[in-house]
């Protein structure tokens, strides 16, 4: 069996010209006025560089209003909250996306719970994490909420499915995880302490790999016809690797996600679609 490839360029290419779609009925209903979005940076890291410019680039291009604000890598804490603090009061900014991760002397919880959760189109916020866990409607992490619509768009069943997910930050996943769960899958969580990892991906129906480990699942870990989303990215002397050993995995998954050009693509377009839902909720 040779997998299908799931193309996360064109399903995200689908996600942003409904984006654009949503930006012209938004600013066609109120006068003219387009949905915000201020990302905010701190310091010279070249990968947060690329990640920002492309989301400014791209909120642009769907027809949004795009702020960035560019902070020293010395900045002190104070100074971050307060940038945070006139962002949740400008009526003209709908999400707020600041760039992780931060340098060390800023406490990231405290910034991230600093953000209005009206505008926490990262979802990050514990509000925003809450309502997820509580499987009510609200601003979903962009990555995991990705993962799922590639899943749908690949017609993926998760209902009743296994799921299994290797990894556990609040970026990916755990908030995978709940999404899963409230699209009736039965979901187990994997992290680096669970025993016979293998073994519990060899069940799944659905199986993500967000560990940041390059080619770690393996072929014998992967259920014959499984469905594997790799989120991982990893910077090997081979170039961009994921979490899966993709050439090997494809003789064996029915369908998989490539890495680069899978589910990469779909953080930023889900971060649209965030900031859209925001600006709906923000303006009614
Ligand atoms: P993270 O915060 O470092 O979390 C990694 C998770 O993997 C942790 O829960 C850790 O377990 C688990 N883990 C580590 N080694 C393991 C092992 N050998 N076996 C089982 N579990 C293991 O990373 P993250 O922010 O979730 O990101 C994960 C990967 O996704 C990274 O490669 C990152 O670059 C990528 N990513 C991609 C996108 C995208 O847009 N494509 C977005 C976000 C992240 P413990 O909790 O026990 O430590």
């Amino acid at each position: 069996m040779t997998a299908s490839v799931i193309d996360g360029k064109a399903v995200a290419a689908e996600v942003r010209a409904k984006v654009a779609t949503s930006v012209t009925e938004l600013a066609a209903a109120n006068g003219g006025r387009v949905p915000g979005l201020a990302t905010v940076l701190v310091g010279e890291d070249p990968a947060s560089e690329v990640y920002v410019a492309n989301k400014r680039r791209q909120a642009e291009e769907v027809g949004m209003r795009s702020v960035h604000h560019q902070l020293e890598d010395s900045i002190g804490q104070d100074e971050v909250l307060a940038l945070v603090g006139e962002l949740n009061a400008d009526h003209e900014v709908d999400g707020i996306l600041v760039q992780l991760p931060l340098p060390a002397q800023i406490d990231q919880d405290a910034v991230i719970a600093a953000i209005d959760a009206g505008k926490d189109v990262d979802g990050l916020t514990a509000s925003s994490a809450g309502l997820l866990a509580q499987g009510r409607p609200g601003l979903v992490p962009c990555t995991a909420q990705g993962v799922m619509e590639l899943l749908r768009n690949a017609g993926v069943e998760t209902e009743g499915a296994e799921a299994a997910v290797v990894g556990r930050s609040i970026l990916v996943g755990r908030p995978l995880a709940s999404l899963l769960l409230n699209a009736n899958a039965t979901v187990t969580v994997c992290h680096s302490r669970t025993p016979d990892l293998p073994g519990v991906c060899r069940r799944a129906d659905v199986l993500v790999a967000a560990v940041g480990s390059p080619r770690l699942v393996k072929a014998d870990w992967v259920k014959p016809g499984a469905a594997v989303i790799d989120v991982g990215v990893n910077r090997t002397d081979d170039g961009l690797v994921g979490d899966v050993d993709f050439e090997a995995v494809l003789q064996v998954a029915g369908a998989i996600t490539p890495v680069p050009g899978g589910v990469g693509p779909m953080t930023i377009a889900m971060l649209l679609q965030n900031t859209v839902l925001a600006a709906r909720a923000l303006w009614a």
